[in-house]
């Protein structure tokens, strides 16, 4: 449900920028941070902060008739169709002259593309950087990397590492090379985003999740998510989208129950502000919206943790760690299927962050179902990630 919002309600700078087919700029005098490197700590009026030049930008792309604010529910649409996230054209030069360096350590479609499009989107030029094909292959160190390549000038690294903490490692290493007079003031500059770190947090997803609960329910104005209820099913303990979904979201007022079986969901979960249940059925009828996630295999398989060892297949066929009994029994305990969605608020609507193994956590015709709000997370994951870059590049 796109909410429409009376000019008289916004501020008449916001309206006249928007008239003019150009970003507004909502103000950010509660962001004084130059990384965004988890939800977790920041508080409510700076999420709002993300997310309202979130909205402004979303706004100002429906005007330019790049980015639609209906909400899209089908999957399978032509992404690279005129209207669509891929969309690269800028809609305002606030970051021209600055370069956006991308660091991925590890394999992304969704998150590399929107933050190279959401940076050209506000005129900034992108470096990518995969671990293909460059000197990461050959032994160099997260952290040495990022150096490196923030010592070739770049305004912002947007990194993505296997390992939780890599982010904060490269922030203080820079922090460190600053201290020391290695480098220069241009390199301490540099914002560093976290676009995904092991099992830690990915902000930006969490982010877009938010936006779209909050679009969903008519909560753009506000942000304020008091009264809805999110179930998070499947592999939370592995997940990073989990932990910066927790985060942001009970920051914000709303409701987190992770459900999922023991091995992947441990009572322990609850120290980060939501509740834990193994008993899908019960919650499903009681919630708003179910963030589904992905059994992250890879990341059982290099964690070492108990149950991690083994030979457990995922619905490709690749080998990963033996957390589940089989996927089968997987998916008939917690599978989000047709029955399981007949039983869920009439309203309720399905979200994951991709990508989605079919016939495991999600069925196939309720990916493709009108709940599934699959797709409007992607288009959402641009304009949260401008307002990311956006506020931590202006500081
Ligand atoms: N794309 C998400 C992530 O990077 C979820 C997943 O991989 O399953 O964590």
């Amino acid at each position: 449900v796109a909410q429409r919002v009376s000019p008289s309600r916004r501020s008449s700078k916001a309206a006249g920028a928007e008239r003019a087919g150009t970003a507004p700029a909502p103000s950010s005098s509660s962001w004084s941070r130059q990384h965004l490197l988890g939800l977790r700590g920041l508080s409510g009026d700076e999420l709002r902060t993300i997310l309202v030049r979130a909205r402004a930008y979303d706004r100002a792309m429906a005007r330019v008739g790049s980015h639609t604010t209906a909400p899209t529910t089908t999957m399978g649409a032509d992404a690279s169709a005129p209207g669509s996230a891929l969309d690269t054209r800028p809609i305002s030069n606030e970051l021209r002259g600055r370069t956006v360096g991308n660091l991925f350590f590890e394999d992304s479609t969704r998150t590399r593309v929107s933050f190279s499009v959401a940076a050209r989107r506000l005129g900034a030029q992108t470096v990518d950087l995969a671990s293909v094909g460059s000197s990461i292959s050959k032994g160099e160190t997260v952290g040495d990397t990022a150096a490196n390549i923030a010592a070739m000038g770049v305004d912002a690294l947007v990194i993505r590492h296997r390992s939780s903490g890599a982010c904060h490692l490269v922030e203080r290493t820079l922090a460190h090379l600053g201290h020391d007079g290695r480098v220069g003031a241009s390199q301490q500059r540099v914002s560093i985003i976290n676009a995904g770190d092991g099992r830690h947090e990915h902000p930006t997803q969490g982010l877009l999740d938010i936006y779209t609960l909050a679009e969903r329910y008519g909560r753009l104005d506000s942000f304020d998510l008091r009264g809805l209820t999110l179930a998070i099913v499947g592999d939370v303990g592995a997940s990073r989208v989990a932990r910066s979904d927790i985060a942001g979201m009970t920051t914000l007022g709303a409701r987190v129950i992770c459900v999922g079986p023991p091995g992947l969901v441990p009572k322990a979960l609850e120290t980060l502000g939501c509740e834990v249940s193994h008993d899908l059925d019960s919650v499903l009828t009681r919630v708003d919206a179910v963030n589904v996630l992905r059994i992250q295999f890879e990341r059982h398989e290099s964690s070492g943790a108990p149950g991690a060892a083994g030979a457990g297949t995922n619905a490709g066929g690749a080998k990963g760690g033996n957390v589940i009994a089989s996927v089968r029994e997987y998916a008939e305990l917690y599978a989000i299927n047709a029955q399981r969605v007949a039983r869920m608020k009439r309203d309720a609507i399905i979200m994951h962050p991709g990508p989605i193994n079919r016939g495991v956590e999600l069925t196939a015709d309720v990916a493709d179902s009108q709940r599934s709000m699959v797709l409007r997370q992607v288009t959402h994951g641009v304009v949260v990630r401008m307002a990311a870059l956006s506020l931590c590049l202006g500081h």
